[in-house]
């Protein structure tokens, strides 16, 4: 058995190069940027404009009664020119007439139709928006790493329509088993329903990936092999679920042995022991335990993080907090536990509580966890009183 943190390390050294895509601007929020700056063609704004609704004018004019010569709307392109003792109408954002210097606003104007008296002086280029003020044409913009909707409106700005981002990697989910029925079908005899691969499609879109969602499969070699083999065509990394254990009709493993390579099988985690991982044609594969709790707390732990380093973005994407035991837990001595939790605010810190059966079968208890809290490796149990690492999973 290797740890949990030895698993994801390899993992993260055998995953897929990233790729990227052009993605419109407006799509791209979230997203890692190819290149961590661009250098803006153009100035924003591109030419001088006024901050408000009112009437540009010469400052020198001021205070005075002026002669309004014309209008300078957003968007215009015929300009007045304002000479010494005229003003044009103008509104926020519309181009400075030549001539005028200061923009007086309408609430410090008395207007008269075809005069305007000003009251009070201004400072010349008093609400006067400089061109390149925001950014200058040259200049080196840094992205943020993902996009933010900030960003995506500098490179909007910036007339760029459309940015290199790294691809999401698609993920072959692959469920396995004899026993399984799709959800919205009748059950028969000795069957359950399919949870695992709707589920797991679910995470990895979660996780930023783009899940591909393959026929299941028996528990047959030929047609394990031949999944397999069909899912590295179509595919930057494999998940599949079920047939990784000890059972006679386990075949997953074998599949990969004979295929490809299997680099480790067995980690100090519970729920999720029997996970597997190995190669077929460089893409990697990821063998996830059946039990539908241990193939989701897996694919949090092992699976998610991987996802997040191929599309750029560092960690699992989650807070941890420290949050205080309520109650003994048992676990094996031997592996690090992952219970599922709720967790409450109190005056002394986060609290957590089983938030159902901790069985690897009982995923009622996962969906109504806020976390999984973790007893690390080495440790008999989960003791009351003790604060651990918990991993939070909602926002
Ligand atoms: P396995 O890893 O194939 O030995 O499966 C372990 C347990 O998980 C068995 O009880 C299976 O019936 C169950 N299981 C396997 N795959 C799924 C699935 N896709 N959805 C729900 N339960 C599953
Ligand atoms: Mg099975």
């Amino acid at each position: 058995m290797i740890s949990v943190e030895d698993a994801r390390e390899r993992l993260l050294a055998m995953r897929p190069a990233p790729r990227h895509e052009t993605l419109p601007v407006a799509e791209s929020a979230g997203r890692v940027p190819a290149e961590a700056t661009v250098m803006a063609p153009i100035d924003v704004p591109p030419f001088a404009n006024s901050a408000m609704d009112g009437f540009a004018v010469r400052a020198a004019d001021l205070p005075g009664r002026l002669r309004i010569i014309g209008e300078s709307a957003a968007g215009a392109i015929s300009l007045p020119t304002v000479e010494p003792g005229t003003a044009a109408r103008i509104s926020t954002g519309a181009p400075m007439p030549p001539g005028a210097d200061t923009i007086v606003p309408i609430e410090e104007a008395t207007d008269a139709g075809a005069e305007v008296d000003i009251r009070d002086a201004a400072p010349q280029g008093r609400h006067v928006r400089g061109a390149g003020h925001d950014t200058r044409a040259g200049e080196t913009v840094t992205l943020p790493a993902p996009l933010t909707p900030a960003a995506v409106g500098v490179l909007a700005s910036l007339g760029i329509g459309e940015v290199e981002v790294l691809a999401r990697p698609r993920v072959a989910v692959l469920s396995s088993g004899e026993e399984l029925t799709d959800p919205g079908t009748p059950l028969a005899p000795g069957h359950i329903y399919d949870a695992n691969a709707p589920a797991l499609v679910a995470a990895i879109s979660e996780a930023g990936g783009v899940p591909i969602l393959l026929p299941r499969i028996g528990d047959d070699p030929a047609a394990v092999a031949a999944a397999l083999t069909a899912a590295v065509e179509v595919a930057d990394l494999v998940v599949t679920s079920g047939g990784v254990s000890v059972g006679a009709h386990d075949h997953v493993r074998d599949a990969l042995s004979r295929l490809g390579r299997l680099d480790f099988w067995r980690i100090a985690m519970q729920p999720g022991k029997p996970l597997a991982v190995g190669e077929i044609e460089g893409t990697v594969i990821i063998g996830l335990p059946g039990n539908p709790v241990s193939a989701l707390v897996v694919t949090e732990l092992l699976v998610r993080p991987l996802i997040r380093a191929v599309i750029g973005l560092g960690g699992d994407g989650r807070a941890h907090v420290r949050a205080i035991l309520d109650e003994e837990a048992s676990k094996d001595p031997e592996r690090a536990a992952y219970l599922r939790v709720a967790l409450r605010q109190t005056d002394a810190g986060w609290a957590a509580s089983p938030a159902g059966g901790q069985l690897s079968s009982q995923l009622q208890a996962l969906a109504a966890a806020d976390g999984l809290l973790a007893v690390p490796a080495g440790e008999p149990a989960g003791r009351a009183g003790v604060a651990y690492d918990t991993i939070v999973l909602r926002d």
